[in-house]
């Protein structure tokens, strides 16, 4: 058999009827994760057939998008304060019992942001096809998964059949070498790729990051980047898995145990790119050259090194609207830059290792007069996990604003929105205009740089501080 890439072993052997000229592939889905707002209908789709959900042991709920944060909503006896984020919350408390599918409810201690809670509890796995009803599906790809998001429509696809159908993409190998340099994180890492190759550049294909660099990478880190594919435009990311999965993986209350450990891990390795495996595209970075970054327009791929200045592009009229909207010119530098809101959290950079750095800035620091910054934990495993190791403490004591876990001011669905105009320096992954409120403004970076810039209160680089 001729050299395979890792995607098209997972694609193969999840195919079930192969794609022709005229029909789509049918692809078998391992593990469907459902949250409370790309689900109602898909819901509705099935009792209007009067279908089960095919397999509910594949299905997995929780609730993450529209939950508040504020511990009295979610512990206290304080209603949900926004309507239709309750309405959310009580629908898929309903269809989950009607379908017979495990919840983690509002006070489930498993609860949290849909793609830090499967890894966390091992339930992704590599070699799987994942699916969700979000675009950061692709944070699954960190483990050699094929993973990805689709529409509500594809969900009660899936809920019916556990099945989809899906043109294949084609394969581009994100080559990456080099040793990344003292305050260059993974976010960093996957904006400087975003801007390289543009956001559309990934379109019509699976990335898999490769190279020194990325075997470096822990699992956090191999998230993050996995996690901002779709921000290229790809369908999915993916990285081989290798003894740094594993090792993330032993032990976690859904891996394999015992004498299927082994037999797991044995297939897992077989899961790497073979030699002389041909990809569709591919591009070459250096990391040891990168610089944080920040973006100062309205999509990821506007992004430049912390001390670099705003770029022209003259006669562009998409550009000049971004920028506009930005309230920012060409020539601007953007170190110095006011910050009114900070926030560190999502399923970007919600993990414990990125609360861990941001508590290596605040350590001892305090949150600039005049500057909101909000810490949400990606789940509430990872709250509790940050709350033993004193992380916690130390927002507290810089002035920060420490919350229950849930998606938040990734898109303030749950009302912690930023007020319009304002400037919100965010470890999100999309800088959308309207994404965290009506005319809010939004400055993608690593939790480093978030953490450094509510200290000084306008946009800092984190390298000062360490
Ligand atoms: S944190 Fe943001 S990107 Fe991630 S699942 Fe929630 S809304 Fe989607």
């Amino acid at each position: 058999m001729s050299a395979r890439t890792l995607f098209d072993k997972v694609w193969t052997a999840h195919e079930v009827v192969a794609e022709t000229a005229d029909t789509p592939a049918v692809l078998y889905i391992d593990l469907h994760l459902i949250h409370e707002v790309t689900t109602p209908q898909a819901f509705s789709m099935l009792r209007a057939a009067g279908l089960p959900v095919r397999r509910p042991d594949r299905t997995l709920a929780t609730m993450d998008h529209s939950t508040p944060t504020q511990p009295e909503q979610v512990f206290g006896n304080v209603p949900i304060k926004l309507d239709a984020a309750a309405k959310q919350v009580r629908q898929l408390e309903t269809n989950a019992a009607d379908f017979g599918l495990e919840l983690f409810g509002m006070r489930d201690a498993r609860r949290g942001i849909v793609h830090v809670i499967s890894p966390e509890l091992g339930a992704t796995q590599p070699g799987m096809t994942v699916v969700c009803g979000d675009s950061h599906t692709s944070t699954h790809g960190a483990f050699g998964a094929l993973a990805f998001g689709i529409g509500t429509t594809e969900v009660g696809h899936v809920f019916a059949t556990q099945a989809l159908l899906q043109r294949k993409p084609k394969s581009f190998a994100v080559n990456v070498e080099g040793k990344l340099r003292p305050g260059v994180t993974a976010k960093d890492l996957i904006l400087s790729i975003i801007g390289r190759i543009g956001v559309s550049g990934g379109t019509g294909y699976v990335l898999e990051y490769r190279g020194s660099t990325i075997r470096a990478l822990s699992m956090d880190e191999r998230m993050t980047v996995c996690n901002m594919s779709i921000e290229a435009g790809a369908r999915a990311g993916m990285i081989a898995p290798d003894d740094i999965t594993f090792a993330y993986l032993q032990g976690r209350p859904r891996a394999p145990a015992g004498a299927a450990w082994d037999i797991a891990v044995s297939q897992w390795r077989s899961l790497a790119t073979d030699e002389g495996a041909v990809f569709d595209a591919s591009v070459d970075i250096d990391a040891s050259q990168l610089e944080p970054m920040v973006t100062y327009g309205t999509n990821p791929g506007m992004v430049v090194p912390l001390g670099a200045s705003i770029p022209a592009h003259a006669g562009d009229e998409v550009f000049d609207k971004a920028l506009r909207y930005m309230g920012f010119h060409s020539g601007d530098a953007m170190l110095g830059k006011p910050v009114n809101t900070v926030f560190i959290g999502s399923c970007t950079n919600g993990r414990l290792t990125d609360l861990q750095a941001a508590a290596h800035i605040l350590k001892g620091r305090k949150v600039a007069p005049g500057v909101h910054l909000l810490i949400v934990p990606g789940s509430q495993q990872i709250k509790r996990d940050a709350e033993a190791a004193g992380y916690a403490d130390i927002f507290k004591a810089a002035g920060a604003d420490w919350r229950e876990s849930g998606c938040s001011m990734c898109l303030g669905m749950n009302g912690d929105t930023v007020a319009a105009g304002m400037y919100s320096i965010s470890t999100s992954n999309r800088n959308f205009e309207g994404r965290q409120g009506v005319g809010a403004r939004t400055l993608l970076v690593s939790p480093l740089t978030a953490a450094a810039s509510a200290v000084a209160g306008r946009i800092a680089d984190p390298r000062e501080l360490l």
